[in-house]
């Protein structure tokens, strides 16, 4: 066979791209696993031929902040994996959406996005872009006729995030993007619940799809990227202004991280919402339980939009608890033996994290616990909320 699979389908398969597409494996001497060019500048034998790649950064290595071949394998695996033409790498997810708005919009312009998106996007709307000239208006998503309210004549991009990370509230993603795409609005996404094995956002009419890579991309809990991913035009608009003038890239080793820690995305991606569910199962049945969110759960008010967009919900979750009795919300996480107390998800550990602990949103349960769901067995992490939950 040839080393590598050089052309793109669109019946590709998830494996042959996540295996095989763009890895150049003829021009590298054919190494299974790609190389690692942690290098920060490329050489050329003659001035001409530097002056002739200086014209053409995009393409062409001649420094790692504009292009550099480890990260340029992975650019190429993730567009495909979400059915785009090109993506672009940045050091961590908030830095590929800051990135991409600063280089798509200008002072006057006027964002409408969901409410509640991930919290320091949040900060970057409410508080930072009103500084330059840029207004954000932040409606309930959960009825796509809001965001046809809140739009303005200088309406330039309607934000969404679907599911949040923290309650799971959903947009009706192909609703928001014909009628944001009737007007020439643009529409941007943050996929990183799904990733785009579970939601292909591109298939259902978004322009720009972005995501945290420092949950299931990457997978082992010891990187921190972004990934932002659209057509031709804007890719070459973010590449000029977000990645060759603010700057915010990914280093080469860790693009080399994601690379390795994307072979087994699907296996482990499968594995955390299997574990999720069997724990969700068990809880729902438990009398201390008040309820489970989880957008695939029976409970859960928006349950047939999910089924209709979404492949599948991932491994994360919110368990909300009935009054405490014997101990607090913080006691019953310190109790738990095979759940670390941190932020962030997507790794090979599971995880908890007091509700309250990350602020007070509008409609957010008292008496909750975000849960995240490892590779762990699931009678391990059902074993051990039995027994917290206990003396609760
Ligand atoms: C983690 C996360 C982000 C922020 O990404 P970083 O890589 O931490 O900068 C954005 N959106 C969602 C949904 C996230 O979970």
């Amino acid at each position: 066979m040839a080393l590598t699979l050089k052309k793109r389908s669109k019946d590709m398969k998830t494996s042959s791209i996540i295996n095989h597409y763009g890895e150049e494996r003829e021009t590298y001497l054919g190494p299974v696993a790609p190389p690692l060019f942690q290098t920060s500048n490329f050489c050329f034998r003659s001035a001409k031929e530097l002056r002739k790649a200086l014209h053409n950064e995009f393409s062409e290595p001649v420094y790692s902040r504009g292009n550099n071949p480890t990260v340029a394998i992975l650019r190429k695996k993730v567009a495909a994996l979400e059915g785009m033409s090109d993506c672009l790498v940045f050091a961590s997810g908030s830095a590929a959406v800051t990135a991409t708005v600063l280089s798509l919009l200008s002072s006057g312009d006027h964002i409408v996005s969901v409410k509640k998106p991930y919290a320091w996007v949040g900060y970057f709307f409410s508080e930072m872009l009103p500084r330059f000239g840029i207004g954000v208006s932040m409606v309930d998503g959960r009825d796509p006729g809001n965001f046809m309210k809140a739009i303005r004549p200088e309406t330039k991009l309607i934000y969404l995030e679907s599911p949040n990370s923290l309650t799971f509230e959903i947009q009706d993603i192909e609703a928001v993007a014909n009628m944001a795409s009737e007007r020439n609005i643009l529409t941007m996404i943050d996929n990183t619940y799904c990733t785009p094995l579970y939601q292909k956002p591109a298939g259902m009419g978004i322009d720009i799809v972005v995501h945290s890579a420092s949950k299931y991309f990457s997978g082992h809990s010891d990187m921190v990227a972004g990934l932002v991913c659209s057509n031709d035009e804007i890719i070459q608009k973010v590449f000029v202004s977000g990645m060759m003038a603010l700057g915010g890239i990914i280093s080469p080793h860790d693009a080399w991280l994601m690379l390795r820690g994307l072979r087994t995305m699907p296996l482990r991606l499968e594995k955390s919402r299997q574990n999720a569910e069997a724990l969700i199962r068990f809880l729902e049945g438990h009398a201390r339980v008040e309820r489970v969110i989880y957008p695939f759960s029976e409970s859960f008010p928006q349950r047939e939009l999910a089924a209709k967009q979404m492949k599948g919900a991932n491994g994360l979750f919110t368990v909300v608890l009935k009054e405490p009795g014997k101990k607090s919300i913080d006691r019953l996480c310190e109790s738990l033996e095979h759940f670390l107390l941190a932020v962030s998800w997507g790794g090979y550990e599971s995880l908890v994290l007091p509700l309250d602990a990350v602020g007070s949103h509008e409609g957010m349960p008292a008496h909750a616990v975000r849960v995240y769901a490892g590779l762990e067995e699931a009678e391990t992490l059902i074993g051990d909320f039995r027994q917290a939950l206990d003396d609760y």
